[in-house]
């Protein structure tokens, strides 16, 4: 008896090729409306799966493979007695190769405005069935659900005559990554449009971007996946025009740059390094910011991530050229600043879609045995939540600073202070276990720039030691949310000093 493969896709790229190998390998091929119809057209023989069901495709399509005729073929143990008899009773004839691709769900619904009925008459149902079926089955059967591997298996049956279990079993796996992954998109979409918070299971879907030479160390395995139809303005959006591989500790730094420079409107520049900032600029120009930035800390700058948020031109280029950087992510580069940076061999350039602003609903963590998701700390500074809580208000110059320091401190490691003037940072805390060890460290790193400038904390001051250590360095100016049992005394000092307080009611803790 002939051996027989199925062939239904959507996705008819690469499958002429296959079949016609298929036909003079001897196959008999079964086809649904589409592909036969493409199969037919371009010469190769097709037997339609209407004629093995005795059934015709019906309700559009949504019927057309779901049938015992096609599904005992594909599930029945080929050198099983029962099952043989069954099959022979039955008139059902095995098949060997399963070909099927999927109704692209996900690309209907990353389609703007896509309506309800168009999202669900993309749900493939039959696809899936044969899919599944043929994986359980794949003792027997040989089934492929991804284009690319059409040339492996091909191989395979002109050499050996038959694929082996090996590869059967690999291809079965990867149809139920497939289905598993599908299904994710269905229920995502349904979950969302059902106003579902947080269901009894999450079904994220993850892609390989790319592995990684090792984590964050070089013992440890790793590899970076994106979410799709997740955030585009983000590091697993970017393309990379020049430079080495990025590492694991490179994604989590520019992750962590882009998140920064996100924040502001006039052209603006950070460095990050090991996820905290090292410096913030913003200027007239992004050179003027970039220099701000490499001002604000020279020391540390070395080895840095850069994340700009214009175009780099040429002049920003050179400045960038003069350091040791790790990565330099922007919108764009001109031809100039390419020629001038892709001088260095190692300096990994990337670009990001500024332009596109799909966000995130979730900010997701992981923890040992579980995951952790929260909404993405978006919360900006907002006039209405603003109090000033001193004698003093502060000046205009100071009020700038404020903003600015708080724009940053909330993307700084707790405990977090930030000491700014109205266009850099001048001092940055992060990460201490208590808040006046983050405010001397952000007031040594100021040292005499600490004199008329602002501090920022993510959030309250629970004694007033930092007030005091903020005047002793010379701060004119406080931004904090405030909330602490002792806030009076804070007041108190910072009134005593002549120091402008202002509390805005809202925390920017980040672990
Ligand atoms: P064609 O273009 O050949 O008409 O259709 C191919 C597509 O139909 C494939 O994506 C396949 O997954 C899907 N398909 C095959 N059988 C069925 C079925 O019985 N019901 C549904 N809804 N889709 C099917």
């Amino acid at each position: 008896m002939k051996k027989r493969a199925l062939l239904s896709v959507s996705d008819k790229n690469g499958l002429l090729p296959f079949a016609q190998e298929l036909e003079s390998l001897g196959y008999e091929i079964l086809s649904t409306g589409g592909t036969m119809k493409h199969l037919k057209e371009n010469g190769v023989a097709v037997t339609a799966v209407d004629e093995v069901t005795g059934f015709p495709e019906i309700m559009e399509g949504r019927v057309k493979t779901l049938n015992p005729m096609i599904h005992g073929g594909l599930l029945a143990k080929q050198d099983d007695p029962v099952h043989k008899a069954q099959m022979e009773e039955h008139g059902i004839q095995p098949i060997d190769i399963v070909c099927v691709n999927l109704y692209p769900f996900k690309e209907t619904i990353s389609k703007r405005d896509v309506s309800e009925e168009e999202a669900i008459e993309n749900i493939d149902i039959g696809g899936p069935a044969m899919l599944r079926a043929s994986a359980k089955n794949y003792n027997y059967v040989t089934v492929i659900v991804d284009a690319t591997d059409y040339g492996y298996v091909l191989g395979e049956l002109k050499t050996e005559g038959q694929t082996s279990i090996e590869t059967r079993r690999k291809l079965a796996a990867k149809v139920f990554r497939h289905t598993a992954a599908y299904d994710a998109f269905v229920s995502g979409y349904l979950t969302d449009l059902a106003g579902e918070e947080f269901p009894e299971q999450l079904t994220f879907t993850y892609e390989l971007k790319q592995p990684l030479r090792y984590g964050e160390n070089p013992h440890q395995h790793a590899a970076f996946y994106s979410r799709p139809l997740s955030s585009d303005f983000s590091i697993a959006y970017a393309e990379q025009l020049h430079g080495k591989e990025l590492s694991y500790n490179n994604i989590q730094d520019a992750n962590a740059a882009i998140q920064i420079v996100k924040e502001f409107e006039k052209p603006a520049a950070v460095a990050v390094k090991h996820m905290n900032p090292c410096g913030v600029g913003i200027g007239e120009t992004l050179k003027e910011a970039f220099d701000k930035v490499h001002e604000a800390d020279p020391v540390s700058i070395f080895g840095g991530i850069i994340a700009l948020n214009r175009e780099v031109d040429e002049a920003t280029a050179e400045k960038l050229s003069e350091i040791f950087l790790e990565i330099i992510i922007a919108p764009a580069f001109t031809e100039q600043a390419m020629e001038l940076l892709t001088k260095k061999k190692n300096i990994r350039l990337l670009t990001i879609p500024f332009d596109q602003h799909k966000k995130d609903k979730w900010n997701v963590v992981s923890v040992e045995g579980g995951l952790l998701i929260q909404e993405p700390d978006t919360y900006g500074y907002k006039d209405a939540d603003i109090r000033v809580v001193t004698e003093r208000q502060p000046t205009e110059q100071e009020w700038e600073a404020l903003k600015l320091g708080w724009a940053v401190v909330k993307h700084v490691k707790s405990n977090a202070i930030a000491v700014t003037d109205s266009q850099m940072t001048l001092g940055v805390g992060a990460g201490q276990m208590n808040r006046v060890g983050a405010a001397r460290i952000a007031l040594s790193q100021a040292g005499e720039r600490a004199k008329g400038a602002a501090l920022s904390s993510d959030a309250f001051f629970p004694m007033d030691d930092t007030v005091e250590a903020a005047h002793q360095a010379g701060i004119t100016a406080i931004i904090q949310p405030g909330g602490s049992v002792k806030d009076e005394a804070s007041i108190k000092k910072a009134n005593e000093y002549g120091i402008a307080m202002v509390f805005t009611g809202v925390r920017h803790f980040k672990h």
